[in-house]
This record gives C-alpha cells, sequence and structure tokens, in this order.
C-alpha cells in the first residue's frame, strides 16, 4: 500500500495531473516562489510565526467535536465534526491566507491579488493583509458580488480593494482569469494569494500545505478521544482544499477512507451540477490539468450550485490523482439533500454549517447508518452558515 506519499514530484505533477501550464512572463516568479516556499517552510522563524498567528489570531487548534446527539440519531457510525467553522472569519480559508500573506512578506511583495467566489476567500485574505499590513485587491465576478453583497462590504472594511469582474458568466471562473490578468503585468510587486488547491504548480501543494493543519490535528484528536484512527474521512471538494487538509495526514494510512463531497446541485445534467468526477472530461484550465466540466468542443460548461464555494468547472489536481490510485472515493449530494442536511444538523446539534460544509454531512446522513457504532467518521466542517442564512430561508420559503 502507499508509505512514504511525496507528491507533487519537481515538475509539480500528481500522476498525470497539476503541472503549470502559463503565460511565458509568469514562469520565472512561479519558480522564485517555489524556491522561495520551499526555504519558508525549513525555516524554524517562519513556521513559529505562522504558528504563533495560527493560535492566537485564528484560533487554532479548532475542536474535535462528537456530534452526539445526530449520532444517536443516525443509529449508526459515532461522527466527530472537525470544527473549522469556528476559526476566525468562520472557514478553513483563513489557514491559507495567513500562510501565503506571511510568504508574500518573504518575497518582499507589499501588493497582494486574490480572487473569490463567495467572498470567503476574498474575506480571509483581507482580513491576513491588513493584519500584516499589505496591499490587497479583490477580483470578483459582479454576479458574485450581488449574491455575497455582505462579504464585499466586510472585505472593504477591511480595507480591500473589490474589483467587479463583469465578463462572461461573472462568477469565479472570470475572477480567476482578471487575477491571473493582473498577475502577469504585477508579478515583479504582487503576489496572488490563490484560493484553492487549484492552479499552477506550486500553488496546489502550498494550500494543501498551509491547510494540513486541520489533518494534523485530528489524528492527534482522534487518538485521544477513542484511541484509535477514525475510519472514515468526510469533506465537500470545491477546488479541493479543506479535503486536501483533512486528508494529507491520513494517506498513509490505508485503513483510513477518504470521502469527497462535490455538489450535484439539480442533478446530474449538463449546466445543473459541479460534480466534475461525475459529468467531467480531463482537460487544462487555469493552469492545471485535472479533471474538468467541459462541452463536446472543449468549451468550459456553466456549473450549478447552491453553495458558491462548491461552483467551479475543475477540480484540484491531487484529488484526480487520488481518485485515480483509488486512495480517496468521490460521491455527490443534490441541493435539495444539502438542504436538508443543513437543517437536521441545526436541530441536531445546533451548529449552522455553511452549505458547502453541509454537502459532507448530507453524505455522512446516508453513510453513517451503513456503518457500525463501533467505526468513527470525521467530518470536515469548513465553514459556518451566517452566510448562507438568507439563502436558505429564501431556499425552503420560510418566513422570518
Ligand atoms: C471555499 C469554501 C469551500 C470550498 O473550497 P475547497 O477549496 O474545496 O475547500 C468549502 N467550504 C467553505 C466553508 C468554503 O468557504
Amino acid at each position: 500500500m502507499l508509505t512514504d506519499y511525496q507528491l507533487p514530484n519537481s515538475q509539480g505533477f500528481f500522476g498525470e495531473y497539476g503541472g503549470q501550464y502559463l503565460p511565458e512572463t509568469l514562469i520565472a516568479p512561479i519558480h522564485e516562489l517555489t524556491k522561495v516556499y520551499y526555504q519558508a517552510i525549513a525555516d524554524p522563524e517562519f513556521q513559529a510565526t505562522l504558528s504563533e498567528l495560527l493560535h492566537h489570531y485564528c484560533g487554532r487548534p479548532t475542536p474535535l467535536d462528537k456530534a452526539s446527539n445526530w449520532t444517536k440519531h443516525l443509529g449508526g457510525a459515532q461522527i466527530y465534526l472537525k470544527r473549522e467553522d469556528l476559526l476566525h472569519t468562520g472557514a478553513h480559508k483563513i489557514n491559507n491566507a495567513i500562510g501565503q500573506a506571511l510568504l508574500a512578506k518573504r518575497l518582499g511583495k507589499k501588493r497582494i491579488i486574490a480572487e473569490t467566489g463567495a467572498g470567503q476567500h476574498g474575506v480571509a485574505t483581507a482580513t491576513a493583509c491588513a493584519k500584516l499590513d499589505l496591499d490587497c485587491v479583490i477580483y470578483m465576478g459582479a454576479v458574485d458580488m450581488k449574491r455575497q453583497a455582505l462579504n464585499v462590504a466586510r472585505m472593504r472594511l477591511l480595507g480591500a480593494e473589490v474589483r467587479p469582474v463583469t465578463v462572461g458568466q461573472a462568477t469565479l471562473k472570470e475572477a480567476v482569469n482578471e487575477a491571473l490578468r493582473d498577475w502577469v503585468a504585477s508579478v515583479e510587486t504582487t503576489h496572488y494569494i490563490l484560493g484553492s488547491a487549484l492552479g499552477p504548480h506550486p500553488f496546489p501543494m502550498i494550500v494543501r500545505d498551509f491547510h494540513r493543519v486541520i489533518g494534523v490535528e485530528a489524528r492527534q484528536q482522534c487518538i485521544e478521544r477513542t484511541g484509535r484512527l477514525p475510519d472514515t474521512l468526510v469533506a465537500c471538494v470545491g477546488g479541493g482544499s479543506n479535503a486536501m487538509g483533512l486528508f494529507h495526514a491520513f494517506i498513509d494510512d490505508p485503513d483510513v477512507a477518504m470521502i469527497g463531497v462535490e455538489a450535484g446541485g439539480h442533478g446530474i445534467k449538463p449546466e445543473q451540477h459541479a460534480a466534475r468526477f461525475q459529468g467531467g472530461q480531463l482537460g487544462i484550465l487555469q493552469g492545471s490539468k485535472t479533471w474538468l466540466l467541459a462541452n463536446k468542443d472543449g468549451q468550459i460548461e456553466k456549473t450549478h450550485s447552491i453553495s458558491a464555494g462548491l461552483d467551479y468547472a475543475a477540480v484540484g489536481p491531487e484529488h484526480a490523482y487520488l481518485k485515480d490510485i483509488n486512495r480517496a472515493v468521490y460521491h455527490y449530494v443534490t441541493d435539495d439533500e444539502v438542504l436538508d442536511a443543513f437543517q437536521e444538523i441545526a436541530d441536531q446539534e445546533g451548529i449552522l454549517p455553511a452549505l458547502e460544509s453541509a454537502h459532507a454531512i448530507a453524505y455522512v446522513k446516508k453513510l453513517a447508518p451503513t456503518m457500525s457504532p463501533d467505526q468513527t467518521i470525521i467530518i470536515n466542517l469548513s465553514g459556518r452558515g451566517d452566510k448562507d442564512v438568507e439563502q436558505v430561508v429564501e431556499a425552503l420559503n420560510m418566513k422570518l
């Protein structure tokens, strides 16, 4: 079985996935980024600064919370929640934003750009930039800006400039394109804080590594609480950063099953979902070779999910690799199942999860009863649901 998992390779590939499909101008700077990143993580002073920020500023370690009521209700495996929703800014994203902001300082770059879909990565980046005194420009699709007006206000209050992107679907994919365009013109002074385990090497590796702490903590906490490793890990997969963060520390433990849950939207029909492993194909998007949703002519397909954070046409390359080697499996749940799970976990555990995280919950709602009470599941509760309350109320036709 797998031991000593060490990927990506020096070319940035996980098997055949990943790589660096980039314009010429970015090749040298991205090699510089890779070099400085390796120096940084080997430097005890960098690690100490990062640990201190993660602990005192972000709120790590996050609890591993036993969902006792819900476990009893479902009557199967013991369910634990890794509470990333309790981190500063309300989701796992701050782990990566603060890590990369520190990296930018080491690179001597004072200006940060980032893309955002739902606005969570934009808020985390704007927060890290305020804390570490960096200039911050966030690219966001105009449609997303309307849907997530509260997060736009948060970013602006944190001192970031939010630039609307109006081309195409005016959502996340277009925002990434604009950020890349900015970077080509500004790379001397600017670091691009990419928000998921996506894009050209070294980003899938860097983002994974900064989130790896999730699984490292969960592993130790699970052993403390139950005396052994968990049987199954479950996490939602947009680009794949929270899932890689949980999975990575367990890859060399073949008895720990890893399940990624994608957005099934209205079902697996063209433009109605974002389950890349269901209706997808191999292709290249935004610097990386991976599974993505495209039509017969190779045009990137529109996607749909009730959760903006999972609404993206490509999946991170490391997930494509883990699927190929059968180390992880990928399922999907529909919007309706997600709404149902959202209400159930609120009712049973007093937690409003992010709609993204509710995908993992919806899958476990089906999985846990098929497992036995001496088995353990850990769900990555990637974020809190405050940002989604208005949307859920509308979807349920609830009166406030
Ligand atoms: C952004 C986001 C996601 C999806 O991104 P990944 O990179 O797949 O983790 C999931 N959950 C929350 C709460 C998010 O904000």
